[in-house]
């Protein structure tokens, strides 16, 4: 049995921590919060931050991608499959020979390092804001090229003139941004780009 010294000591202890606690609640209770309500709300990654790919258009809706392979050659996670078929007058998807006639990436493998669209020869590949990447089921990380083929060709680094104000060449944020555009010009012009690559309507970066 403690002694009352002893006793004394360990309830001032005692009440002294819980006095503390109720400081640092009281400290918090009027400041605005930091977390966010997600899925409902999302936060607006860093400028320059890598999401999920998208597959780009030319500015008449052919596709960019060639299904030249650099991608897949560079990718340090062997995350693209790439299998090229030959353009025909017929069926023209690229302004090129040949185009990527499967397209798929892999995102349980994808590490996001970005060299997949350092290496691609037409900058048709690049990197979105687009971070929701959750699913029920490991096949749905396989993403196809109509799931990653923009609908409307996107904006591309243009020169700091041709920006709002605000934006900033390099931004990835314009690229998210210069889709949404290309889209409300397409609907404007009640005429939307070419799509000779099938159902490209998941290729949202958003
Ligand atoms: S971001 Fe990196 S890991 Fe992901 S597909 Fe491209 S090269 Fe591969
Ligand atoms: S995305 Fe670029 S590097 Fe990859 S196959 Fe298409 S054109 Fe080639």
């Amino acid at each position: 049995m403690p002694d009352k010294p002893e006793k004394r000591q360990s309830v001032l202890t005692a009440t002294a921590a819980v006095a503390q606690g109720l400081w640092i609640t009281l400290r918090h209770l009027g400041r605005k919060p930091i977390t966010i309500q997600y899925p409902e709300q999302h936060r607006e990654p860093f400028p320059r931050f890598k999401g999920r790919h998208v597959l780009d258009r030319h500015p008449d809706g052919l596709e960019k991608c060639i299904g030249c392979e650099l991608c897949a050659g560079a990718c340090p996670a062997d995350a693209i499959l790439v299998i090229g078929a030959e353009n025909t007058p017929e069926e023209r998807y690229s302004p090129g020979e040949r185009y990527a006639r499967v397209y798929e990436i892999n995102y349980l493998r994808c590490i996001f390092c970005g060299l997949c669209v350092e290496a691609c020869p037409t900058e048709a590949l690049v990197m979105s804001h687009a971070y929701d990447l959750s699913a029920d089921a490991r096949d749905k990380f396989i993403f196809t090229k109509e799931m990653l083929l923009a609908d409307a060709p996107l904006q591309r680094r243009p020169s700091q003139e041709d920006l709002a104000a605000g934006e900033e060449v390099g931004d990835f944020r314009i690229l998210k941004e210069g889709l949404a555009r290309a889209r409300a010009l397409s609907a404007a012009e009640g005429a939307a780009p070419g799509n000779t690559g099938g159902d490209a309507g998941g290729g949202s970066p958003a």
